[in-house]
C-alpha cells in the first residue's frame, strides 16, 4: 500500500498545518514549494525550515516565475493593502491574488506525485477566513482532482484515482491553529505577511497578518512570530 503524499508547502500557517495533518494519517511526505517570484523570501525560508521541523521524507523547489504576467500585489510592484476591516477583507477577490496560482500550483504537484507514484495531494486551503480566492473553492478542487485523473497515464491506467485533499477547507484559522498545536506545529517557524520589512518582521496590517492575528487570539493562543511595531 501506498502511502506517499505529496504536500504544497508555502511557508505559511495553513500549508504547515495541512502538512502535520497528512503526516499524522501516516502519509510519508514529499512536499514542493513553488518559487514563483514573490517579491520577498521569508516564505520559502520559512516553508525549509518547516519541512525539515516537520520530518518530512523530500523538499523541493520549484521555480516559475509567475511575475512575468504581473496582476497581483504579491509579485508585482502594487502597494499590499493594509489596515482593511473584516468586511473588506471578506468581500470580492483582493488585488493579493496571483492569478491562477492554485491550479499553476496543483499542476506542478499532479506531474510530481505521477514521478513518484503518489496518488495523494495535500493543499491547505481554506474557503472560510479567506477573502473569495476562487481557486480555495471545494467545488475548484473536485474539478482539479477530476481532471488529475482524465490528464495522467497513472490516472488512466492505474487502479487508485488521484485524491487532492483539503483538510483546512472549511476550518476557521482559529480551529487550524489550534489543531496544528495538537500536532506539534511550530508556529514560530511559519510566515503569513505579505508585506515584511527588511528583516523578515510582519506588518500585522495586511489581510494575512490580521487573520493570523485574529486566528490565534480566537484560539486563546499566542502567536510565536514578530511583528512592527
Ligand atoms: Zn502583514
Amino acid at each position: 500500500m501506498d502511502k506517499r503524499a505529496i504536500v504544497l508547502l508555502s511557508g505559511g500557517l495553513d500549508s504547515a498545518t495541512t502538512a502535520a495533518i497528512a503526516l499524522h494519517q501516516g502519509f510519508e511526505l514529499c512536499a514542493l514549494s513553488v518559487d514563483y517570484g514573490q517579491r520577498h523570501r521569508f516564505e520559502l525560508d520559512s516553508a525549509h525550515r518547516v519541512a525539515e521541523s516537520l520530518g518530512v521524507r523530500k523538499h523541493v523547489v520549484q521555480k516559475i516565475d509567475l511575475s512575468l504576467f504581473g496582476g497581483s500585489a504579491l509579485t508585482s510592484d502594487i502597494d499590499v493593502p493594509k489596515g482593511r476591516s473584516e468586511e473588506e477583507i471578506s468581500s470580492g477577490i483582493p488585488i493579493t491574488y496571483v492569478p491562477a496560482r492554485n491550479t499553476v500550483f496543483l499542476a506542478l504537484a499532479l506531474a510530481y506525485a505521477e514521478s513518484v507514484h503518489a496518488t495523494d495531494i495535500f493543499i491547505g486551503v481554506n474557503a472560510v477566513d479567506y477573502s473569495g480566492y476562487p481557486d480555495c473553492r471545494e467545488e475548484y478542487v473536485r474539478a482539479f482532482e477530476s481532471m488529475a485523473n482524465l490528464a495522467t497515464k497513472r490516472g488512466v491506467e492505474g487502479t487508485t484515482p488521484y485524491k487532492i485533499h483539503t483538510p483546512l477547507i472549511d476550518w476557521s484559522k482559529s480551529q487550524i491553529i489550534r489543531r496544528g498545536t495538537e500536532l506539534g506545529v511550530d508556529y514560530g517557524l511559519t510566515h503569513t505577511c505579505y508585506d515584511p520589512d527588511e528583516q523578515g518582521v510582519s506588518c500585522g496590517q495586511c489581510d494575512a497578518c490580521q487573520l493570523r492575528l485574529q486566528g490565534f487570539q480566537e484560539a486563546g493562543i499566542a502567536d510565536p512570530v514578530a511583528y512592527q511595531s
